[in-house]
């Protein structure tokens, strides 16, 4: 199978995280590597995907048995042979490790450090076909930081025995650990180094709550005329009227999605390819072929489907280095759209709810209080300081102490142990007596009616910051109940005051203003 039906039918993501795709190819055709990349960034992927590619069993070297039987248990379940070898196994998992590596089936074997230091386990790697080993925070092999792990120098000696490359991977970036890495991991055969951060510090980011989206898109266009473009839309319908709306403004404008001829999606890429100053209209089919280094914005008419998609789609302009500027529509319907789209696919529920996951990521995102790259970044394990560069440096949101609403949704969520989704919950706060209420008997909660000074679009989008602000997380096996997290309790406790955003509260069309 190719790596990128493997992504997809085993891992489950629509593409490669930026800097994957290059580390896969490389350990995949063998080399030795050194990829240093943000905790959370996608690592295990970089080793996991080639062992699955490569014939025989990839060795997996890691400090943390807790992570190894994580990951060998996330393997099992997408139907992957892999096993562990941890002082934490009981005896059938150890029998099974040997019986699926006698057999020629075990595709990834998870070693603890210590065990290398046993005569057998080096026999055993020795006759067991091993085609490469992956070293898994591969700075612990530097004497001089603080988590050094003596056994790992043996993981040289083990490379060199068995003669096969090595990959290596690690979030410590700085230099005198890399060299130490180097020397001690690879010895004489010095890797191929990919030192990747995720930030893309030339792109301008930039986040808009919906308000007559078709005039918003024209007038981010008419600021930037003659400049190429990208505007992804959420159906192939509406690349069509979007592009013809923009050429009836002035612009050079085209559409493109799966829908077309491939004669005709080749011409406009090609057209993209060599004009300057096309604007093209596009579903997210426009994108894999493109290689063109001087796009300087793009928008999103809808919301994408993820903070990964996300990501991806605005990583697309300005990889000249040259400022780029992008812009994110999103609105209510989007968010019933992406989730409606996620429950309805055909993946199985605990992908489903990771699915969630990346859209809730997303949402936080769209409507974040402070930096956007910020936020975006320590999504991907990064911590950088305030940008300067996004919409919400440029200019701060406007928020308003919302402590009171949210105590009032986190207390209706509680009153009901927490086995409800937010169209009850709202029913509850505004006193709405609905047929489920009378059942339940929630119009006897003190909760009842407490909020009626919001509209439902109000609560709505109150409920929706409060997932962003992770808060509450909607719990897949209940059929999208909201759970408090524990970053919720402060506030209920009277410890600690949240702001919330007032302009996606104000931009909600019906219901009162809220109150200053
Ligand atoms: P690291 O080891 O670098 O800290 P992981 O390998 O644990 O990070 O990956 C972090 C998270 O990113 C995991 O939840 C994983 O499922 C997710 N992830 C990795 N690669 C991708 C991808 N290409 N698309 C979407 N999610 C990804
Ligand atoms: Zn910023």
């Amino acid at each position: 199978m190719s790596a990128a039906t493997l992504l997809r039918d085993v891992f489950g993501f629509d593409g490669f995280r930026p800097g994957q795709q290059e580390i896969v190819e490389a350990v995949t055709d063998g080399k030795n590597t050194l990829a240093i990349m943000p905790t959370g960034g996608g690592k295990s992927l970089c080793f996991q995907l080639p062992a699955l590619v490569r014939d025989g069993v990839t060795v997996v070297i890691s400090p943390l048995i807790a992570l190894m039987r994580d990951q060998v248990r996330g393997l099992k379940e997408a139907g992957v042979v892999a096993g562990a070898l941890t002082s934490g196994n009981t005896e059938e998992e150890t029998d099974e490790v040997w019986r699926n590596l006698e057999n020629g089936t075990l595709k990834l074997l998870y070693i603890a450090p210590e065990r290398l230091a046993s005569n057998g386990a080096q026999r055993m790697l020795r006759q067991a076909g091993v085609s490469m080993i992956a070293v898994d925070e591969a700075h612990c092999v530097s004497q001089w930081g603080h988590d050094f792990r003596p056994d790992y120098l043996r993981i040289g000696d083990l490379r060199r025995d068995l003669d096969v490359p090595l990959a290596a991977f690690t979030a410590t970036a700085d230099a005198e650990t890399r060299d130490e890495i180097v020397a001690k991991l690879f010895g004489d055969h010095p890797p191929e180094i990919f030192l990747h951060g995720f930030d893309r510090p030339n792109i301008h980011l930039a986040f808009a709550a919906k308000d007559g989206p078709r005039a918003q898109i024209l007038n981010f266009a008419n600021v930037r005329r003659e400049q190429a473009g990208i505007v992804y839309c959420g159906t192939r319908a509406k690349t069509e009227t979007l592009a013809k709306a923009l050429r009836d403004a002035g612009h050079s404008a085209c559409h493109y999605h799966g829908g077309m001829e491939a004669d005709d999606r080749r011409h406009v890429e090609r057209r993209f390819q060599q004009e300057d100053g096309l604007i093209v209209c596009a579903t997210i089919a426009f994108g894999m072929g493109i290689d063109k280094p001087d796009i300087r914005w793009v928008a999103h008419a809808d919301l994408p489907k993820s903070i990964e998609s996300y990501y991806q789609e605005i990583g697309r302009a300005g990889r000249d280095g040259a400022p780029a500027e992008t812009l994110t529509l999103f609105g209510p319907d989007d968010i019933r759209y992406r989730r409606q789209q996620i429950d309805e696919g055909l993946a199985p529920p605990e992908r489903r709810e990771a699915d969630h996951g990346r859209l809730n990521a997303l949402l936080g995102l769209a409507e974040a209080l402070h930096c956007r790259r910020q936020n975006l970044l320590s999504y991907f394990g990064e911590d950088p300081a305030p940008c300067g560069h996004c919409d919400l440096c440029d200019k701060p949101a406007d928020v308003f102490d919302g402590t009171t609403p949210v105590r009032m949704a986190l207390s209706a969520a509680l009153r009901t142990e927490e086995r409800f989704g937010a169209g009850h919950l709202i029913d509850i706060l505004q006193g709405n007596m609905t047929e489920k209420v009378a059942q339940r008997s929630h119009d006897q909660l003190p909760t009842f009616g407490v909020g009626k000074e919001y509209s439902r679009v109000q609560w709505q989008a109150i409920f929706r910051q409060m997932m962003g602000h992770d808060l509450m997380r909607p719990d897949a096996e209940r059929h999208g109940a909201l759970r408090m997290t524990q970053k919720a309790r402060p506030i209920l406790r009277d410890e600690a005051t949240i702001d919330l955003r007032r302009d996606t509260i104000k931009s909600a069309k019906s219901g009162p203003k809220i109150k200053q």
